[in-house]
């Protein structure tokens, strides 16, 4: 038994140390990856439900890596927020929207993501603004989304840095709300114009009344605010069809169409 113990720990040691190896791996990767051009900007259309009609497209990366294909952001984004590389990868997000804009005939905004620790990047709006005058980006093209743990730690500076977003013309959406602790009280503060209600309380909004409890307090919340309110993740019309009831206004989701290369929405 003591030998069995022993010999465990040495491959859970293994285990660990192979992960490790592959983290650093990766993250070197990532580091070439910008120059190697291997990071790509797929959108996808956020609708609004009454109409129909496309307001805007998320911006989500994807990294076409040489051996591995496409890889998506779940498996290198949490890497790249680990480390400094995350940094990068927001800088090239906001940039390729930015040449995106300027370049492809889309006549919506699009919106990107910024990591929490992107936007406690004290140089985060000087870049934002050399970008923005570099690529002449008129005002209202860009949007973007970020998530409560952007913000939690330190309210004061995160507003002020919010309030420079939007003299930027740059508006902002809260990602995965329901899933953090925003107050009304916070939410009042905050010159956010759109909620997007996270893709788990949509999932099971059909059979899972505390779900469609949730979805329906958000509404509500974003209406009393005067917010959008974007529903995350609608897959089939019956999902659809119970947000429209809610008066949910807008909404996102492989129903309307999966995220696609900037290729697919240019005459
Ligand atoms: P997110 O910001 O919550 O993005 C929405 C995710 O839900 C996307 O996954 C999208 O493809 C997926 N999705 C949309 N509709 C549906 C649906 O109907 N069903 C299902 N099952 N999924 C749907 P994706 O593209 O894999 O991105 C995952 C996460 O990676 C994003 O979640 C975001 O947190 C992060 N991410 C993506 N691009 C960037 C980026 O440029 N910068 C940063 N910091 N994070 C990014
Ligand atoms: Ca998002
Ligand atoms: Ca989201
Ligand atoms: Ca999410």
């Amino acid at each position: 038994a003591k030998n069995a113990g022993k010999s465990q720990i040495v491959v859970y040691d293994m285990a660990l140390q192979e992960e490790a190896v592959s983290r650093i791996n990766i993250q070197k990767e990532l580091q070439q990856a910008i120059n190697n051009q291997e990071l790509v900007l797929y959108l996808q259309p956020i609708v609004d439900i009454s109409s129909g009609l496309t307001v805007s497209y998320e911006a989500l990366m994807r990294w076409n890596h040489p051996e591995k294909g496409l890889v998506p952001p779940d498996l290198f984004i949490p890497i790249a927020e680990s480390c400094n590389v995350i940094f990068e990868l927001g800088y090239w997000a906001f940039e390729e929207c930015s040449r995106i804009i300027r370049d492809e005939n889309i006549d919506v905004p699009l919106s990107v993501n910024l990591s929490p620790k992107q936007f406690r990047d004290p140089n985060l709006i000087d870049r934002v603004k050399s970008t923005l005058t570099q690529y002449r980006i008129p005002e209202g093209s860009i949007e973007i989304e970020i998530t409560e743990s952007s913000f939690i730690e330190d309210i004061e500076s995160a507003l002020s840095i919010m309030n420079e977003f939007k003299e930027c013309g740059i508006s902002i959406s809260l990602d995965d709300f329901g899933t953090g602790y925003s107050s009304l009280t916070l939410l009042q503060r905050l010159p956010a114009v759109k909620l997007k209600i996270d893709r788990s309380f949509i999932q099971d909004i059909i059979t899972n009344d505390r779900d469609k409890n949730i979805v329906q307090g958000i509404v509500w919340t974003a209406q009393s605010l005067g917010l959008s309110v974007v529903a995350e993740g609608i897959e089939n019309q019956e999902q659809l069809s119970f947000l429209r009831e809610m008066k949910c206004n807008l909404g996102q989701g492989y129903f309307f169409s999966k995220p696609l290369p900037v290729s697919h929405y240019i005459n």
